[in-house]
């Protein structure tokens, strides 16, 4: 009899050689349990996604009411649906006036998608730059400006036009010109393992797109909503973009992403042609309206303000001679050993122990820590035991 780790590894498709299999029966706050019961410190969410923990009511019960009254019932952008516009105009008050129109999608992918054509379609011009090492999805789109040529290579031709500068140097910028559209970056570097701006790093990057009429596309998917202890990150490094690419902890466990700018250009997504971007399920009204609690939620709360302290008991309990550096900021944090097998056997060692770390896509030597943001002190304490009690070994 097949079971069910043959049905998946037969049937269902893989891109990782070496995923974990962990067989999932539920998952509860900042736990995930197996179906032989054994229960998981959750240090990853779903990869930043989980924002408020695993099965929180605030998200399941407004899924709930959202499910009673309909699903979905048009293509985007044609009826008024009380999820979707009540987020739009949520999100247009926390955020500077030329950021005040949202266009929802499925994904991160896509919010990027989006954002460039946007950009292309703004300026008239078609060059697109990002950074070296950086990951913004894997549509085409997306990986054109993926800054890894390995990832690369066998999808080619992508997009033409499509140059890097690299994160945090300033030299660098000299690459964007008046021939560019958009920079995208961003706040964070997520796939090195959590690299922070330095030297104002991200406003000179606005100043440079300021003089050469590029805008400035922040990606905050991996950031967004709280994660840095502020809900976007840009307000934390003091820079605006013109358009702000968001999914991931949006959705606090369900799928939705938005680009978001000003009314005037997004205008231009309207006319000639009409219906610049067009999707069937984007800003699907159970995600927006999962979205929408998620953001009252953090509003109405000190989840946020607690972001901070938690970091430093990452900090403070991840003491241990092994650990070379954690970089990161807020509830994105990169742990940095000696070597890849050390990394490797970190993360599958504490899989072992009921603890859940995770890799990054470009950076071998460091696994990641982004547990739901409403994490607490006595778990964050324990999961950091369990790893240090493994470095001993
Ligand atoms: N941008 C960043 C910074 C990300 O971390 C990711 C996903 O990991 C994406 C874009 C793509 O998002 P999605 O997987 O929802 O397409």
């Amino acid at each position: 009899m097949n079971t069910a780790k043959d049905i998946f590894k037969k049937h269902q498709s893989q891109t990782f050689p070496f995923p974990s299999c962990l067989e999932i029966e539920s998952a509860k706050g900042s736990y995930i349990y197996d179906v032989n019961g054994t229960a998981y410190l959750d240090f990853v969410a779903g990869v930043s996604a989980i924002t408020l923990g695993h099965s929180n009511p605030i998200i399941t019960d407004a899924v709930k009411e959202q499910l009673k009254k309909y699903t979905h019932v048009m293509v985007y952008g044609e009826y008024i649906q009380s999820p979707q516009y009540k987020l739009a105009k949520l999100l247009s008050d926390q955020l500077p006036e030329n950021l005040s129109s949202t266009y929802f999608v499925n994904s991160g992918a896509e919010a990027i998608e989006g954002s460039m054509k946007l950009a292309k379609r703004a300026t008239g011009r078609s060059e697109i730059i990002s950074c070296k090492d950086s990951y913004h999805g894997s549509t085409q789109g997306a990986l054109s400006i993926m800054g890894n040529e390995e990832h690369k290579a066998k999808y080619r031709p992508l997009l033409p036009n499509c140059n890097t500068i690299t994160y945090n140097d300033e030299n660098s910028l000299e690459n964007i010109s008046k021939q560019t559209a958009a920079v995208v970056i961003e706040v964070v570097q997520g796939g090195t393992g959590f690299v922070t701006p330095t030297n104002n790093f991200l406003q000179k990057v606005r100043q440079k797109c300021n003089e050469t009429g590029t805008l400035l596309i922040l990606d905050e998917i991996q950031t967004c909503y709280g994660r840095l202890g502020t809900l976007f990150g840009f307000e934390k490094y003091n820079v605006i973009p013109d358009i702000l690419c968001i999914a991931k902890g949006m959705g606090a466990g369900m799928p939705i992403g938005a680009f978001i700018s000003s009314w005037e250009l997004m205008n231009l997504l309207t006319f000639e042609p009409k219906l610049g971007h067009i999707t069937t399920f984007g800003g699907h009204p159970i995600n927006c309206a999962a979205s929408l609690a998620c953001l009252q939620h953090l509003l109405s709360t000190d989840i946020m303000e607690e972001v901070d302290k938690k970091e430093q008991l990452f900090r403070t309990h991840l003491s241990h001679p092994k650990i070379n550096e954690i970089r990161g900021t807020g509830l994105i944090l990169s742990v940095e050993l000696d070597s890849e097998e050390l990394t490797r056997k970190v993360v599958e060692k504490s899989l072992e122990n009921g603890l859940i770390l995770f890799y990054f896509l470009f950076t071998k030597t460091s696994f990641r820590i982004s547990p739901p943001l409403t994490i607490s002190e006595e778990e964050i304490i324990k999961g950091c035991n369990i790893i240090k009690e493994i470095l001993d070994q």
